[in-house]
């Protein structure tokens, strides 16, 4: 099989600490590769600094100029979001003629030694390659409670994504070609990969503890995320308002006329006393602000779509 020109996309937002640890193993993975003669000497590592504040930047540029090519950098105005910034990496590489493209995170918590198995599963004819975590032993309990929850309503809601894949991830130029295609604002890329129904493998690995810096994620930016994937994903939330609401104007109306039927022919009311409705009442106004709340995520997933903005805005690209 001929060689392969790969890209490694890293999204980077404050990685400082953490980035001269991972241009050094990087490169060498691409120099490895390359020796063995599995991938071209164009192949390239394809960073992205999502508007940090620290001197990611600086670091990156620096690299880029004795590289000779093979570490290319972008740059955005500002924080847009880890999506995005994977999502510009991804665009770049295809642009810029890649035959597939990995992404992994900047912190290599995701074993990059197992890169040349996602090449070689590249080669034997998968366009998508999904790593998948065999452990959740550097998560809190927090998290790997939600994010159980998370797979499971997702696959209760109808996407099928599997448990424990972030987004280290190698797709071919194919499935970027089809990306391109998708012009949404808000794209929740561990979804739409698998929406393509393109041809899948998967390489199992091994997440490590964060070697240097922090987790660039808290509770509500993950809540944030695990929206935004189920509402652009999913509308059987919105069935299923309907749905309740439909059981319980049902159920009500067999009260009323129950209700009245009691007050003609008994000549006193169904319920005695006022206690139980208060307390249905009250369920019940919890009931409909949840569905608006429901409804409202929607609501702002097309707001921000109608608008269609720009998904990230460029500022430098060294090649
Ligand atoms: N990241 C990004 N933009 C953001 C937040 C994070 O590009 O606004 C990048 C970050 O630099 C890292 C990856 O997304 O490469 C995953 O972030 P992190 O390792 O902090 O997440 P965790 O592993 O804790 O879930
Ligand atoms: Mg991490």
């Amino acid at each position: 099989m001929s060689e392969i020109k790969l890209a490694i996309v890293i999204p980077c937002y404050n990685e400082q600490d953490v980035l001269p640890y991972t241009i050094e193993k990087l490169s060498f993975v691409i120099d490895d590769l390359v020796q063995k003669g599995i991938i071209t000497k164009e192949s390239f590592l394809f960073f992205v600094d999502d508007g940090s504040k620290d001197k990611t930047w600086e670091i990156l540029a620096e690299a880029n100029k004795h590289s000779n090519g093979k570490i290319k950098c972008l740059k955005f105005t500002s924080n847009f979001g880890n999506q995005s910034s994977i999502l510009a990496g991804l665009e770049s590489a295809k642009d810029l003629g890649a035959d597939c493209a990995i992404t992994i995170d900047a912190d290599l918590q995701q074993d990059e030694t197992k890169i040349i198995e996602f090449v070689q599963k590249f080669q034997q004819g998968a366009e998508i390659v999904c790593g998948i975590r065999k452990n959740r032993k550097t998560d809190s309990l927090f998290k790997k409670f939600a994010s159980l929850m998370f797979y499971k309503l997702m696959n209760i809601l109808g996407t099928k994504i599997p448990a424990n894949h972030s987004e280290y991830r190698l797709v071919s130029r194919k499935a970027l070609d089809i990306l391109s295609k998708y012009q949404e604002t808000n794209m929740f890329l561990r979804g739409l990969f698998f929406e393509l129904g393109l041809k899948t493998d998967y390489v199992y690995y091994d997440e490590k503890i964060r070697q240097y810096g922090q987790s660039k994620f808290n509770t509500l930016s993950l809540a944030r995320l695990a929206a935004k994937g189920i509402t652009s994903f999913s509308f059987r939330p919105l069935r299923f308002i309907f749905f309740v609401g439909f059981a319980f104007a049902f159920v009500s109306f067999l009260i009323v006329i129950a209700g009245i039927l009691h007050l003609i022919f008994l000549k006193r009311p169904l319920v005695p006393g006022l206690e139980l409705f208060e307390i249905f009442e009250s369920f019940f106004a919890g009931l409909q602000i949840l569905c608006i709340g429901i409804i409202g995520e929607y609501v702002g997933q097309i707001l921000q779509e109608v608008k269609a903005r720009p998904r990230y805005v460029k500022d430098i690209e060294l090649h």
